[in-house]
């Protein structure tokens, strides 16, 4: 049932030879509106992000990571970073064929796309570069590999220790490959990767810490350096070793 004021504003529009309908749009905005909507769902058929399937319980991580950090880290943190990019690749009309190249063309898309782009796969490879405390240690190949760049094992924690530090602000600490083998240490700001085309730190990730606030501060406030020390007895050298031999 119409009430008073809509019977009275559609009687006004009859009166003025217009249908309810044509005001609201008007023929032309709805064929471009159509073709619009075409375009995004033909692209919309290539690459999009998505949120894996977190390997262990909330509070699997505990006492080093604890269940409501990453309940909250997951499910509101991430999960908005995998929709905001998905949303910007339609809107935007993005259309590459995976997450190498979507990175490789940063330095093109929207901040919008860039920033939750990094969002959506630093989260995936960092819940799977962790699992429930000490249970792996790196393989031989990456072991050597890393004595060998860093001096010793100790060295390399250390000095990955001091980039995770030294990252003002939000950001994240890597272990990377570079193109000729050799392993290096360094720092990306927000949710840059060294996947990015418009990062000073490039090359294939391995393993990566989040040190933005959300990851750590319920537990352990401005305490920085205790969550880093806390998270090593949670790397996944399983993961990191299969990623170096690939
Ligand atoms: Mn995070």
């Amino acid at each position: 049932m119409k009430n008073r004021r809509e019977f009275l504003s559609d009687a006004l529009k009859v009166a003025a030879g217009i249908s309810a309908a044509s005001v609201i749009q008007s023929p032309a905005s709805a064929i471009a509106k159509s073709l619009f909507a075409e375009s995004a769902e033909l692209n919309a058929t290539g690459f999009e992000f998505s949120q894996v399937k977190l390997p262990y319980s909330y509070a699997a991580l505990e006492p080093y990571i604890d269940a409501a950090t990453m309940e909250i880290h997951y499910t509101k943190h991430h999960s908005a970073y995998v929709k905001n990019v998905n949303e910007a690749i339609k809107s935007e009309n993005l259309n590459y064929s995976n997450a190498v190249q979507f990175f490789e063309n940063a330095s093109k898309i929207s901040a919008k796309a860039r920033n939750n782009g990094g969002g959506a796969w630093n989260h995936n490879m960092f819940w799977q570069v962790m699992h429930p405390a000490a249970s792996s240690a790196p393989g031989k190949n990456l072991s050597d590999a890393l004595s060998k760049q860093f001096g010793s094992f100790e060295n390399f924690r250390e000095q990955f220790t001091q980039a995770a530090m030294g990252r003002f602000g939000s950001g994240w600490a890597w272990l990377v490959k570079d193109t000729s083998g050799n392993l290096k240490i360094g720092s990306t700001p927000n949710q840059d990767n060294p996947l990015m085309d418009v990062s000073e730190f490039r090359g294939t990730p391995l393993l990566c810490l989040d040190v933005w606030e959300h990851a750590y501060y319920l537990k352990y406030q401005n305490k920085r350096n205790d969550y880093i020390n806390a998270w090593w007895k949670l790397v996944n050298w399983n993961e990191v070793t299969s990623r170096y031999n690939s």
